[in-house]
């Protein structure tokens, strides 16, 4: 298992943030760097958002706090949510081909059984539509998440 280890070892949004990043690369080959991570209050069914055309991606803060209480699921959960953000910001647009790709990457790099699979397979992968995510306001209490991209990828070994 390549990469279960390394989850482990994670600690934050940046360490598993690279990991997504290496899953990637080595499963499509596609690689890209500028991306800004923001926690923030979206509705309970939306895990994260990516507005399209922005380097931005939105995790959901109250999901993640409500629906991930041990570090295992909780990883798994980040893991699943930022690579599916992380391939729309690709030009991936359609839903249904970025839930199969990453369901199919965390199954090349994590092999079947493991939480990350079980992830990507259940979601949560409600859309949010633009004028929703604006909609929310001063209430989304967006925060962001410093020291989330790493451009040396090489400090996790
Ligand atoms: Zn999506």
């Amino acid at each position: 298992m390549p990469l279960a280890s390394e989850l482990e070892r994670a600690k934050d949004y940046g360490d598993i943030f690279a990991l997504v990043k290496k899953a990637v690369k080595r499963s499509l080959g596609q690689h890209r760097v500028g991306l800004m991570l923001y926690l923030g209050n979206l509705p309970m069914r939306v895990g994260a958002f990516h507005p399209l055309g922005t380097n931005d991606i939105v995790l959901n803060r109250r999901l993640l706090e409500a629906s991930a209480k041990t570090e295992p699921k909780w990883k798994a959960y980040v893991f699943s949510i930022l690579l599916h953000e992380y391939l729309h910001t690709f030009g991936y647009v359609n839903e249904r081909q970025v839930r199969g790709l990453t369901y199919r990457i965390c199954l090349d790099n994590f092999g079947s059984g493991h939480p990350v699979v079980e992830a990507a397979l259940t979601g949560p992968w409600v859309n949010l539509s633009p004028e929703e995510f604006e909609s929310i306001g001063e209430e989304m209490d967006l925060e962001r998440v410093k020291n989330f991209e790493r451009i040396d990828s090489g400090y996790i070994i």
